[in-house]
């Protein structure tokens, strides 16, 4: 599942991004991010939550005709997310039971 490259931070496919790619604070090309949530090795909206992201998605894919249930798909995602991904397991660690 993991060989199609995605934005880890808004689900974009990396292909799609036409400003792309994003670059790191050195110039090389960011991996993980497109260049909507990245630039200069820095997230262009460091205090968005994953809740602002979904909400910038929706309005995307509304603008694009996306059904309804495409975005809730698509949004349902988002968590798992690797910048997501790191806040929620701090936010609830689990307990390991001994
Ligand atoms: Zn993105």
């Amino acid at each position: 599942m993991n060989n199609k490259k995605i934005c880890q931070s808004c689900g974009m496919p990396l292909k799609k991004d036409k400003n792309g790619p994003a670059k790191e604070k050195d110039g090389s090309p960011s991996e993980k991010y497109c260049s909507n949530c990245y630039k200069n090795g820095e997230f262009t909206c460091p205090k968005c939550t994953v809740e602002d992201i979904k909400n910038k998605n929706k309005e995307e894919m509304k603008k694009r005709h996306f059904p309804n249930f495409m975005v809730n798909m698509y949004n349902k995602k988002l968590p798992e997310l690797e910048r997501w991904h790191n806040n929620t397991k701090k936010d609830s660690q689990e307990i390991i039971e001994q």
